[in-house]
């Protein structure tokens, strides 16, 4: 695929969805979309947009109004474009709709793509999906909002230009996206290290409590229900948690498992050296990249922590070289 645009000529219908629990690279992504085909497609062209409810702070994207949060299995759309998501089953309520359609796209950035569409538009080595669709964008017809949606994925998606996923190229295209005028400095405050005041007193419960574990190269830290219940927290407000777990010094792993039900456990982790915890979510029906993965899995937090920990530790030992 060259430019999106080539693809959807032909469309009357297109529909546009992005992963469950949507993150910034998800939301930038699909909200940039939304606004180029709305830009350079005929008005009587019709384009819906699925996502789950999204964290307010990253609604700084002009139009997330528009977002639809159900899909009342009315209509097939001609092509259906999914984006920053690994597998079918991430897309959630609107794969129902995915399924349905005519012709289906897949655009995304994470090595375990399983290539569930039609067209298959999965680039491992970029930093994030906004970083691929700015290939499949022509720059002069990135305005204003699309460029803010698109610098917002990669921002967060980079940690800021921090993780390892940064390359030359993804601030090249950073710097062409600030030319177009994105406020960067409140963008990157507001939706990146700006926390409310029950999300710090999480973070810091979750630092308080964390163990470290295989000779203090593994961190661990987890939330229960009940926890979450008491600070009538979300699971957006557990964003970061991870991040702070992993710049602990010496560790090679960070784990953070959060509960979302009777014995079922969202897990995140982050490696700093060799460890590749995408191999662990994925050994447990995750996904995600070598240095940043995730998985759900069942059972109590004891079994879920210590299944975790037979994985990381035999890399350890191997010295990532099995
Ligand atoms: P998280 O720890 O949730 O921030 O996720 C880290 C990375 O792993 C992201 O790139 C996610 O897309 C991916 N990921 C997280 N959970 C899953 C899952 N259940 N299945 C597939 N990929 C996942
Ligand atoms: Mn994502
Ligand atoms: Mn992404």
């Amino acid at each position: 695929m060259r430019y999106i645009l080539e693809e959807l000529k032909e469309a009357k219908t297109i529909g546009i969805a992005g992963h469950v629990r949507p993150d910034g690279d998800c939301i930038g992504s699909c909200m940039a979309l939304y606004h180029y085909l709305k830009n350079n497609l005929p008005d009587e062209t019709i384009i819906d947009l699925y996502l789950e409810t999204i964290p307010d702070k990253l609604s700084v994207v002009p139009g997330t109004d528009l977002i639809k949060h159900e899909f009342h299995n009315e209509r097939q759309y001609d092509i259906f474009i999914s984006l920053d998501s690994s597998s079918i089953d991430r897309l959630g309520f609107a794969m129902d709709a995915f399924q349905k359609s005519v012709n289906t796209i897949n655009i995304d950035h994470h090595i375990s793509n399983t290539n569930f569409a039609k067209i298959n538009h999965v680039v491992d080595y970029a930093s994030s999906t906004c970083e691929v669709l700015y290939d499949l964008f022509e720059d002069d017809k990135i305005d204003i909002t699309i460029a803010t949606a698109l610098y917002l994925g990669i921002i967060h998606d980079t940690g800021v230009f921090k993780h390892s996923n940064t390359t030359e190229k993804t601030m090249n295209i950073a710097g062409k996206l600030i030319s177009k005028g994105v406020p960067f400095s409140r963008m990157i405050d507001e939706t990146f290290y700006l926390k409310s005041y029950v999300q710090n007193q999480l973070l810091g419960r979750c630092l308080l409590e964390s163990i470290l574990v295989l000779g203090g190269k593994c961190i661990v830290s987890s939330i229960n229900k009940k926890m979450l219940e008491f600070y009538d927290a979300s699971s957006g407000d557990l964003d970061g948690i991870i991040d702070q777990l992993r710049v602990t010094d010496g560790i090679e792993v960070a784990i953070f498992v959060y509960e979302t039900n009777f014995h079922e456990y969202k897990v995140s982790m982050r490696a700093n050296g060799f460890v590749d915890v995408r191999k662990v979510a994925a050994y447990f029906g995750g996904g995600g990249h070598i240095k940043a993965a995730g998985c759900t899995m069942q059972g109590s937090l004891h079994d879920v922590i210590n299944n975790l920990l037979i994985h990381i530790e035999h890399q350890l030992t191997n010295n990532g070289m099995e």
